[in-house]
């Protein structure tokens, strides 16, 4: 093909992509609505299994003709102590409910909650119900105890704890218990501030993994998370727990709410191929002549998003010549990243635009001068050229106030499940273990 002819086709094609892209747009709109369901309805389609409790009173329900249900939504971030607190919940109410079991076991995997909904009278809290994608739980007051009911109950999100004796490699080990790359990785991320991650794959060491999980046909995208892990060898001893904080880093921290953290993701996109690295000479495949390569090129499909590799400022938004479309970061201490050859931007960026660690800012295309779709991405300090690859910053991080007496409480009942002499307690997490109905 000429190159004249290519450049009628560009505009062509380019047209005929943000039509496709439009209609991709309007397709994602989510399709499920918001709309609280009713209580009643959500009883009446649902099977209802009494879960390893004794048989339930309907006459505590019905005492209360006039009580109205009040619901709320939870962002998944929020701890349910927190959440039922800011509910204008009084404090003995949660003491007594902290006792519950399952109410501990909530605590813990709060993030998958969606929704709770509850009761008062004039004096206290009378029943109370969480509301997951899938599992209700319905905590009833009776006279001096609470009686708990998982309503249509299919497998809810539930803790493994593992213990692994490596004396090898590590991901070999991990897959015979039957873990996926995903907590491979986590486990990763976690150690890799601590240790060097070469001890991994030489002497032998066990770890101990405490992992929430949901069951994979039921949840297919809903990824394992580790909770907590610790790390024995004849040489190391670490314990670390993971933490979401709503103000500062999301991580893995020690029980007395320190932590390390890499200001910057070690790439800005997932399953890539490096097909170029950092180089100060390489010989340009298109320009035929010898020029630095003065970042990393990640070899992806179209369209794989792009990653802020931290958080910063949106300094440049746009096509850059041979770099095609462009975005530009200012980060903190003088580091700014460049991510080159990109298809589209993602919403919402602009220059000015803040944006944190982890947040989508475009999608991998082959803009500008490209051979193929990949993302080129630069990492300088104060206007210098770095290899990405081994820049690395590490900040220390600590839990903030507010949020230390909840990862506190999740520290000590975490740190008693951790250790092997807590076989008993995990059994009971297992609700596959119950009977199931007919
Ligand atoms: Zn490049």
């Amino acid at each position: 093909m000429t190159s004249q002819r290519r450049a009628y086709l560009i505009p062509f094609v380019l047209c005929s992509l943000a039509v496709i892209l439009f209609f991709q747009n309007l397709n994602s709109e989510p399709t499920t609505s918001s709309i609280p369901i009713e209580i009643d309805t959500i009883i009446k389609e649902k099977h209802i299994t009494t879960f390893s409790v004794s048989p339930l009173s309907q006459t505590s329900v019905h005492t209360h003709p006039n009580a109205a249900w009040v619901s709320y939504p939870l962002d998944g971030n929020t701890d349910l102590h927190e959440a039922l607190s800011k509910a204008g919940i009084r404090s003995s109410d949660i003491a007594s409910l902290s006792k519950v079991q399952h109410f501990q076991e909530l605590k813990l995997q709060h993030s998958f909650i969606e929704r709770m909904s509850f009761v008062f009278d004039a004096s206290s809290l009378v029943m109370l119900k969480f509301f997951a994608e899938d599992t209700e739980w319905e905590f009833i007051r009776t006279s001096n105890e609470w009686q708990v009911q998982v309503i249509d109950a299919p497998p809810s999100p539930q803790l493994r704890r593992i213990q692994l004796d490596v004396n090898g490699r590590l991901y070999p080990a991990l897959f015979s218990m039957g873990l996926d790359r995903g907590i491979y990785h986590q486990l990763l991320d976690a150690l890799e501030n601590y240790i060097h991650l070469d001890l991994l794959n030489q002497s032998p060491y066990t770890l101990n993994l405490l992992i929430s999980e949901r069951p994979r046909h039921l949840a297919p995208n809903q990824p394992l998370q580790l909770l907590a892990l610790e790390f024995k060898s004849e040489t190391a001893f670490l314990q670390l727990y993971h933490h979401t904080s709503k103000h500062s880093v999301t991580g893995f921290f020690k029980a007395d709410g320190t932590g390390l953290s890499h200001t910057f993701l070690s790439a800005p996109l997932e399953h890539a191929r490096i097909s170029s690295p950092f180089q100060r000479n390489r010989l340009h495949p298109l320009l035929g002549y010898s020029r630095p390569h003065r970042g990393v090129d990640y070899a992806a499909p179209m369209n794989t998003p792009i990653y802020a590799t931290s958080h910063g400022e949106i300094t440049f938004r746009g096509p850059d010549g041979g770099f095609g479309n462009t975005i530009i970061i200012q980060h903190p201490k003088g580091i700014s990243t460049l991510y080159a050859h990109l298809n589209s931007f993602a919403k919402n960026i602009q220059v000015g635009t803040t944006v944190t660690k982890g947040q989508i800012i475009g999608y991998v295309g082959m803009s500008g001068l490209a051979t193929g779709p990949h993302l080129h991405y630069e990492f300088r300090i104060n206007g210098e050229h770095q290899n990405p690859l081994t820049a690395k910053s590490k900040d220390v991080v600590t839990i903030p106030q507010a949020e230390r007496t909840l990862f506190e409480q999740k520290v000590a009942t975490l740190s008693e499940l951790l250790v092997p002499s807590s076989e008993p307690l995990l059994a009971s997490y297992n609700p596959y273990n119950e009977p199931q109905h007919p």
